[in-house]
C-alpha cells in the first residue's frame, strides 16, 4: 500500500503535540497535519498527571477546609466517611469528557488522528498498525513514563499512572522519591486521612528547589504530622501473607554506620521517582534522531533533532517536564516551520512553577545557590520573610508562608522569587511576568500593596531598605 503524506506528522496527542500540531493548522488551514495516538488522547496531563492531580489536590484542600471549619465557627458534623469511589467515578468522567474535547478539537482543526503506536521504518517514514506514512516534517512529542527502579518486589509496587487507578482509598501507604510526583500524592493522602510515609533517599526533599523552601516545607510536613523517613535507599519491596507490603531499605545518614530498615503493613506503595522518556520502541535508529544514555531526545535550542526534518519537543527531551513547557515549545516550533519566523524558540530561563504541596510551592528563576553560582554570592542579596497567612489566625492549625527574593546587583534585579505558603499557586503566575520582565527589587517597592493579602508581603518585604528611592 502506498505512503500516506502528510505534511506535519505528529506522534503523541499530549500536551506539545497537539499543541503544535493545532497551532500549525491555525497558521495554515492548508497543510495536511496528522496526530498519533497509541493510547488516549491529551496525554499524561490529562490523563495521568495534571488534571486529576489537580483534582486530588483540591479534594486534600476541601478536607483541610472542613477541619478548620469549627475554627471559623461552624458546627460541622461529618456524618460521612469521604467517598472515595464516587470522586474517582466524577474525576474519571471529567477526564473522558477532555479526552473528547480534545478529539473534537483536532477534528474542528481538520487534523487527522490516527489510533495506535508509531514506528519509525525510514528517515521520516512511520508506521502505525501496519500502515505507512510519510512527512515532511516530523514531531516526536512522546513523553515519558513513570521510573521503576531494578530492586526485588519493584514490580508489585504503584506508580502514579495506578495511584489514578485505584478504587478504595487505602489506610496505609508508603511513598517513594522526593520529588514533584512524591511529594505531591503522598501531600494528598496524608490530608485525606491516610497514614502516608514517604521514603527520601537523602536528606531533604524538593533537592532541585531553593534549600530554604525545601527546609521549610519539611518543618510544615513535619508539623502537620507527615512521616518521612530520610537518608533511606530502597533495596526491596516484599509481600506479606496478609497482602500487606514490608519496605526494605538502607538508612545511610551522614557520618554514621548504614543500617538496614524494614517497614511494615503497607495496603500500597508507590515509585515516585522520576521519569523514563518513551524512546526505546520509537524505531529512532531508522531516522537518525541521537538520544543522550537515558533515551531523552538531543536537541537543540529550536528543538531540531540530529535528524532533518525531525523535531521533538516536550517530556521526551527530559527538560523541564512541565505541560505549558511542551505546549509552549511545541507552540514556538509550528510558527518556526509553518510561519517563516526562523528565530522562533521557547527560552527555558525563567520557567515557573509549583508544586501542589500542603501547603503549596511557587517559584520562577534561580535558586540562591545556583544564583550565587551564576553571580557570586557578593553580588546576591536575600530578602526573605516568614509569617503567617491570616487565615490561620482563626485555626488551631498555624501553617507557615515562606518567601524568598534573590537579588543580583546594584540594581538589585530579582532573579529568583520563590514563595511557600497557602495561596502560592494562585499567586505566582503574576510574579513570574515580573521577573521575566526584569523587574528589580526597587520596582518591588514601588508597586502599591494589596491588602489583607499573603501576595502583599513580596512588595512590602524590607520595603525601601535595600536601594535609594
Ligand atoms: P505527554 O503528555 O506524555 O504525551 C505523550 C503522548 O505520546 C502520550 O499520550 C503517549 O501515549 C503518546 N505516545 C508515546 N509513544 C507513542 C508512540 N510510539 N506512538 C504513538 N503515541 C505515543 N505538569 C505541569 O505543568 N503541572 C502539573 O501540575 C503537573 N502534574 C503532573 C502530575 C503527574 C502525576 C505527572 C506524571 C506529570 C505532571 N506534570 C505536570 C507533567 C506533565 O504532565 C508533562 O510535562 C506533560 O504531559 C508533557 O507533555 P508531552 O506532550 O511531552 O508528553
Ligand atoms: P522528580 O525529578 O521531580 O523527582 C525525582 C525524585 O526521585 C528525586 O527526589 C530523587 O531523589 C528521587 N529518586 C531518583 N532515583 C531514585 C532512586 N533510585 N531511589 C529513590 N529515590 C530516587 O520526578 P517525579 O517523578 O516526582 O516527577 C517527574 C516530573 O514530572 C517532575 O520533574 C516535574 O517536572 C513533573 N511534574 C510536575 C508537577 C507540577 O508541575 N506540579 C507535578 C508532578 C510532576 P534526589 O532528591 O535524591 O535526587
Amino acid at each position: 500500500m502506498a505512503k500516506q503524506f502528510f505534511n506535519y506528522l505528529v506522534i503523541g496527542a499530549g500536551s506539545g503535540g497537539i499543541a503544535s500540531a493545532r497551532r500549525a493548522a491555525l497558521l495554515k488551514p492548508s497543510l495536511k497535519i496528522a496526530v498519533i495516538e497509541k493510547a488516549r488522547p491529551g496525554g499524561t496531563c490529562v490523563n495521568v498527571g495534571c488534571v486529576p492531580k489537580k483534582v486530588m489536590f483540591m479534594t486534600a484542600t476541601v478536607n483541610e477546609a472542613l477541619h478548620d471549619a469549627k475554627d471559623y465557627g461552624f458546627d460541622i458534623v461529618k456524618k460521612n466517611k469521604f467517598d472515595w469511589a464516587m470522586l474517582k467515578e466524577k474525576r474519571d468522567a471529567y477526564v473522558k469528557r477532555l479526552n473528547g474535547i480534545y478529539t473534537s478539537n483536532l477534528g474542528k482543526d481538520n487534523i487527522t488522528y490516527i489510533q495506535g503506536a508509531a514506528k519509525f521504518t525510514g528517515p521520516r517514514t512511520i508506521s502505525v498498525e501496519g500502515v505507512e506514512y510519510e512527512g515532511e516534517h516530523v514531531l516526536i512529542a512522546v513523553g515519558g513514563r513513570p521510573t521503576i527502579p531494578n530492586i526485588p518486589g519493584a514490580e508489585l509496587c504503584d506508580t502514579s499512572d495506578e495511584f489514578f487507578e485505584w478504587d478504595t482509598l487505602p489506610n496505609k501507604v508508603l511513598v517513594i522519591g522526593a520529588g514533584y510526583i512524591a511529594v505531591e500524592i503522598a501531600g494528598i493522602l496524608h490530608n485525606l486521612g491516610v497514614d502516608t510515609t514517604l521514603v527520601a533517599r537523602r536528606g531533604a526533599i524538593l533537592r532541585s528547589f531553593d534549600h530554604d523552601i525545601g527546609k521549610n516545607l519539611m518543618s510544615e510536613m513535619s508539623d502537620a504530622g507527615q512521616k518521612v523517613q530520610y537518608h533511606t535507599n530502597p533495596d526491596a519491596i516484599e509481600k506479606a501473607e496478609d497482602g500487606t507490603f514490608t519496605f526494605k531499605g538502607t538508612v545511610s545518614e551522614p557520618g554514621q554506620e548504614p543500617k538496614q530498615i524494614a517497614l511494615e503493613g503497607f495496603e500500597k506503595v508507590m515509585f515516585a521517582i522520576g521519569r523514563h522518556a518513551n524512546t526505546e520502541t520509537l524505531g529512532l535508529d531508522k531516522t537518525g534522531v541521537n538520544t543522550d544514555s537515558r533515551g531523552q531526545i538531543l536537541v537543540d535550542e529550536f528543538q531540531q533533532t540530529s535528524a532533518e526534518g525531525v523535531y521533538a519537543v516536550g517530556d521526551v527531551c527530559g527538560k523541564a517536564l512541565l505541560t505549558p513547557v511542551a505546549i509552549a515549545a511545541g507552540r514556538h516550533l509550528s510558527h518556526r516551520i509553518f510561519n517563516s519566523e526562523p528565530d522562533r524558540k521557547l527560552s527555558y530561563e525563567n520557567i515557573p512553577t509549583v508544586v501542589f504541596s500542603h501547603p503549596p510551592i511557587g517559584t520562577v528563576g534561580l535558586t540562591q545557590a545556583e544564583a550565587e553560582e551564576k553571580y557570586g554570592a557578593a553580588n546576591i542579596k536575600i530578602h526573605q520573610s516568614t509569617f503567617t497567612n491570616m487565615y490561620f489566625a482563626m485555626t488551631t492549625r498555624k501553617p507557615k508562608t515562606y518567601m524568598k527574593l534573590i537579588c543580583e546587583g546594584t540594581e538589585e534585579k530579582i532573579v529568583g522569587l520563590h514563595v511557600m505558603g497557602l495561596g502560592a499557586d494562585e499567586m505566582m503566575q503574576g510574579f513570574s511576568i515580573a521577573v521575566v520582565a526584569g523587574a528589580t527589587k526597587k520596582q518591588f517597592d514601588s508597586t502599591v500593596a494589596i491588602h489583607p493579602t499573603s501576595a502583599e508581603e513580596f512588595v512590602t518585604m524590607n520595603w525601601g531598605l535595600s536601594t535609594k528611592s
